[in-house]
This record gives C-alpha cells, sequence and structure tokens, in this order.
C-alpha cells in the first residue's frame, strides 16, 4: 500500500534530533511521498534542502503562510515569486486565510490569497488553501477569480457538508488529517457523505496528531491511524482508501507521471 502526505512540515525545529529518522519511518509505514507546503522566507531553504535529499520521496510547494501575513508581506511575498522564478515546486501554498489567531491584517490575508491565486494561475500549478474562522472570505474570493484551471485543495479541513460540496464544485480536494479521528468532531458525519474521489491524506505534522497521539507531536509514518479511520467511515479497505486518496494527489500536484 502506498500513502501520500499531502500536507507535513517535515523541515520544521520539531523535527530537529530525528527528521531522517521520522522520514524513515514514514516511507517504512508506507507513506512514501510527502509534500511540503512553505510558510516564510525562513522556512524555504531548509523545506528545498530536506526535498533535494529525498527527491523522489519530498516534494516543496512555495508560499506564505496566512498567519505570517504582516506588515512585511509584500517583501516576503516578492521572496515567494522569486523561488517560483528558479525552483520547481509543485503547489503554491500554502496560502488562505486564518482570522482565529488575530484579525489585525484581514485585509493583508485578502491581498495576499488573491495574489497566490494569481501566481497558481501563471505558473499553472494547483494551490494548497489553510481555513481557519474564514471560510466565507475565501469563498467569496475564489467565487471572484475562480477558472477552468485552476485547482487545488482545502488543507486540513474540517467545515460543514455544504461547504465540502462548495469545494468539490470547483474541483478541489478536501485534505483530511487528524482531527477525523477527533472524538465529536463531527467530521465523520460529513465525510460520510463525501466520495473518496474528492479526498487526499494529510498529517499537518508535527501538528495536529490523530488519535491515539492527540496532543504529542505529530509525524508523516501517523497518517496511517487518519487512513484507517476514513477506511471505517466509509465502509471500504486500507488498500482502497491508499489507492484512491494517492492517485488523487498524484492527479492534482502531478509529482509523479
Ligand atoms: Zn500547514
Amino acid at each position: 500500500m502506498i500513502f501520500t502526505d499531502t500536507h507535513t512540515h517535515l523541515y520544521l525545529e520539531e523535527f530537529v534530533d530525528d527528521r531522517y529518522d521520522a522520514i524513515q519511518r514514514a516511507v517504512q509505514a508506507g507513506v512514501e511521498y510527502m509534500l511540503l507546503p512553505n510558510i516564510d522566507s525562513k522556512t524555504a531553504g531548509p523545506m528545498l534542502d530536506l526535498c533535494r535529499k529525498y527527491p523522489s520521496n519530498i516534494f516543496p510547494m512555495m508560499g506564505l503562510h496566512p498567519t505570517d501575513v504582516k506588515e512585511n508581506f509584500k517583501e516576503e511575498f516578492s521572496i515567494v515569486e522569486r523561488y517560483l522564478e528558479k525552483e520547481r515546486f509543485y503547489a503554491i501554498g500554502e496560502t488562505g486565510m486564518d482570522l482565529y489567531w488575530d484579525k489585525t491584517f484581514i485585509e493583508e490575508q485578502k491581498i495576499s490569497l488573491k495574489a497566490h491565486i494569481n501566481l497558481a494561475k501563471k505558473h499553472n500549478l494547483p494551490i494548497v488553501i489553510h481555513s481557519r474562522d474564514s471560510f466565507d472570505e475565501i469563498f467569496e474570493i475564489i467565487d471572484d477569480t475562480i477558472d477552468d484551471g485552476l485547482s487545488g485543495v482545502f488543507h486540513c479541513f474540517g467545515g460543514t457538508i455544504q461547504q465540502a460540496q462548495k469545494i468539490i464544485n470547483w474541483g478541489f480536494k478536501l485534505g483530511i488529517g487528524g482531527v477525523l479521528t477527533f472524538k465529536n468532531s463531527g467530521l465523520d458525519k460529513v465525510i460520510e457523505n463525501i466520495s473518496l474521489n474528492h479526498i487526499v491524506l494529510e498529517t499537518d505534522s508535527p501538528f495536529l496528531a490523530p488519535k491515539p497521539f492527540r496532543g504529542k507531536r505529530n509525524e508523516s509514518a501517523h497518517l496511517i491511524y487518519i487512513a484507517e479511520k476514513l477506511a471505517e467511515i466509509k465502509n471500504v479497505s486500507v488498500g482502497e482508501v491508499s489507492e484512491i486518496t494517492t492517485q488523487n494527489a498524484i492527479e492534482l500536484f502531478k509529482f509523479k507521471n
């Protein structure tokens, strides 16, 4: 069985002591492909270093995380643009909006998301959207800018069935992670009604560890627990989950022909 972790921050300092072991554990567990979303100008270097060490397993994406959209947004965004001119990336991200932690830069976050969407169109890449307490704002922007060429994923999806339907109608995927395994998340009820064809798996490690590791550091090997939960909810085999979600990821991010 081959799994794909479509969202993992393996380059962060949480992995300083066991980064290569964590990658080894993932590959051994069947998580053969891992996609790394960028955060800001400081993380891009370490992220690319890691991708160069594992060119057939780990693939970089480029963007500025919405919680890092601050006063210096223009400068940070121009660094994202420059990286895209000189390196190969598999998606634009992560971008999106986060109004949970801080609403100070709400206008800048909107400008940043629109600018990332333009980059996705320019480079013909999918877009990775982080959405927290900001569904309506993001929906409005995507509704205004969507065209046939634009595809992407709502990473760490935790919304309602109506929101899921809207995302699917755009042709976007739902990124499903550890929250699916949390008791009372309600996400199982939503996912029950969504075809596997619209789902990709992710850990968002080192964050959001699934049951039975909830609250601990997360890593890509734990993707299996999310896949097992999804198989249970959809009443299919784990093998089927692995096959369909990896195929969805390959179609979206084109890291393999
Ligand atoms: Zn992330």
